[in-house]
């Protein structure tokens, strides 16, 4: 066997467009492989998406398998198999719990439904040098501001309608641009020349992104698409940016994490720096591939509940579409 460390864990994401299976251990990820499901037109479609992951997920777990083997690490060698229990689209998660179900039975080890947002929030941990930040999540369907306090992930702000990848994905697809669209909205704002009002809704902790996404498809009758895209990203993000500030005034923490795919947007990251350097606080974002869903999240959010003895019985194992960090029990961390 290579040189491992302390528990081997398999983690499988499926919450939504990305299925992903990765083996982990403390040090590092050993494999991780990815089969992507890209709608030919429109958004996701839950049954659609569902159908990739199960026609896809017999090859995908035999190729982390054979690829860790080729690093000296058999089936055998795996301490538990984590999946994400939710929150995400309902037949996505139950095709994904079925594997993790199998693989449990048939290895003979302990299963661990984990949480798809903890998962973000850990990885990142794992992979920056952020102890305890405030952290903003930004995905295709979640989008929130978090913080550990008491034993929990406090949500101290989300979105009241969409999330902001999804709000941009919207907008995209209306403009006639191939999903996913908030890349391609990044390289088109990079041409804007001006910039176009369109709402700003943040309502005490929380905002919204339905009103705004529809307005910036109305000012495409007016208005250059760059135009618009810039627009709407300074405006979204400045509603994110906005809410996070005010998380760190309140918590007193003195870092910031960025979580999930949105997070990959430069933009973001360069304005979320500016407020960090301004209140003279430390700014965390991790790679790329650790940003979007991963299989490597999930097996690191299992590991850290393997050392904790955190399992999940075959009847606790249903999915959860609208579970919530906050349902979850931090009992990895002290205050
Ligand atoms: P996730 O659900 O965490 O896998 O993130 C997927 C979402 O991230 C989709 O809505 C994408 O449009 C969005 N996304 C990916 N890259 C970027 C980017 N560079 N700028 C803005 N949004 C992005
Ligand atoms: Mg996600």
């Amino acid at each position: 066997m290579t040189n491992t460390s302390g528990p081997i864990i398999l983690g499988i994401e499926g919450t939504a467009w990305n299925l992903s299976a990765a083996i982990v251990d403390y040090n590092d990820v050993i494999t991780e492989t990815t089969a992507t499901y890209s709608p030919p037109t429109g958004g996701i479609h839950p049954r659609e998406a569902s159908q990739h992951h199960a026609d896809h997920i017999g090859s995908v777990i035999t190729k982390v398998f054979l690829e860790a083997d080729g690093k000296g690490i058999n089936p055998s060698d795996i301490d538990a198999v984590a999946f994400s229990q939710g929150p995400g689209l309902g037949p996505c998660l139950r095709t994904v719990a079925t594997a993790a179900r199998a693989l449990s039975l048939s290895l003979d080890i302990p299963l661990i439904g984990v949480n798809h947002c903890i998962a973000h929030i850990e990885v990142g941990r794992w992979k920056t040098d952020a102890v305890d930040p405030v952290v903003l999540y930004v995905s295709g369907a979640n989008s929130q501001v978090l913080a550990y306090r008491k034993g929990r992930y406090r949500v101290f702000g989300e979105t009241l309608d969409i999330g902001i990848g999804n709000a941009l994905d919207k907008f995209a697809r209306g403009a006639g641009l191939l999903h996913p669209g908030g890349p391609r909205i990044e390289e088109l704002a990079k041409g804007a020349t001006s910039y176009i009002h369109l709402p700003y809704v943040v309502k005490g902790m929380d905002f919204s992104f339905t009103g705004m996404s529809t307005a910036a498809s109305n000012a495409l009758q007016s208005s250059l698409l760059e135009d618009v895209c810039y627009s709407l990203q300074e405006n979204a993000f400045a509603m994110l940016v906005e809410v996070t500030e005010r998380a760190v005034a309140h918590t007193g923490k003195d870092e910031v994490l960025l979580a999930g795919g949105v997070g990959a947007n430069m933009r973001l990251q360069e304005m979320l720096k500016i407020m960090c350097r301004e209140r003279g606080i430390k700014f965390y974002a991790p790679e790329r591939r650790f940003m979007g869903d991963n299989g490597t999240m999930i097996a690191y959010l299992g590991l850290i509940m393997y050392q904790h003895h955190t399992f999940t019985s075959i009847s606790q194992s249903h999915a959860w579409p609208n579970y919530r960090p906050d349902d979850t029990p931090v009992t990895w961390r002290q205050d």
